[in-house]
């Protein structure tokens, strides 16, 4: 039976060791490692004194930038939700956090979500459902401020989805400005290539009308 405390006091040559020839020669400061000390007391000196950036969170709250993505949210528009129930969101979402149950309505865009939620406990925030709505229905806000007691809490419907499109303006600008946009390119694009939804699809781009309201003014001036 081999003896295994024979190599006991005996230390093992490993990769490491049997390499230490090619290993850097430190000089005689990096040996003694007080001028490393110094540079990095140094380092945190300067910082002491420079302009502070940390808030007080909660008491003072950040306003994000427009290119920012909070908990998604309904657009309202005249007191009405955007939203055709298509389903494409609950689609494209990966974790699958969107659940809803169209409905016929009387108005012109015929469908309405009777229901709409949004587990926030499965959301990550990605904005795919965003990047696939055909009516901007459903965008990103600057919300991030989010608080749950138990599940059920986090299962937000439209009583807490529904945002007026006028809160939501930075990032319904924004999103005409640079939606399918390269990732990372910031040259001036051709707008037309830009055209994503019915509620896009204007001509004058600038008219602010939906391709119904367009079609029905140019009607009147025909
Ligand atoms: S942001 Fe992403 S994860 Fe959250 S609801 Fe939209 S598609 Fe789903
Ligand atoms: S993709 Fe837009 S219109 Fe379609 S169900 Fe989702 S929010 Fe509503």
């Amino acid at each position: 039976m081999a003896d295994l405390t024979q190599n006991l006091d005996k230390p093992v040559r490993n990769a490491l060791t049997e390499n230490h020839e090619n290993e850097r020669k430190l000089t005689i400061l990096e040996k003694i490692y007080l001028p490393e000390i110094f540079k990095g007391l140094w380092y945190t000196l300067k910082q002491m004194f420079k302009p502070k950036v940390t808030m007080m969170y909660p008491e003072e709250k950040w306003d994000p930038p427009a290119i920012f993505r909070g908990r998604p949210v309904l657009v309202e528009d005249n007191g009405k939700e955007r939203c055709v129930a298509c389903g494409l969101c609950a689609r494209a979402c990966p974790p699958l956090a969107i659940s809803m149950q169209a409905e016929e309505t009387e108005d012109e865009k015929e469908r309405y979500p009777a229901f709409f939620e949004i587990n926030m406990l499965r959301c990550i925030y990605c904005g795919f459902c965003e990047e696939v709505c055909p009516e901007e229905a459903i965008v990103m806000s600057k919300d991030y401020d989010l608080v749950y007691h138990s599940r059920a809490e986090a299962i937000y419907g439209k009583d807490k989805l529904l945002v007026d499109k006028e809160d939501l303006k930075e990032r319904l600008d924004f999103l005409k400005e640079y939606k399918n946009r390269q990732f990372g390119q910031f040259w001036k694009f051709r707008q037309d290539n830009n055209i994503h939804s019915v509620r896009d699809r204007d001509e004058e781009w600038d008219t602010g009308l939906s391709l119904v309201d367009l079609l029905e003014s140019k009607k009147e001036t025909d």
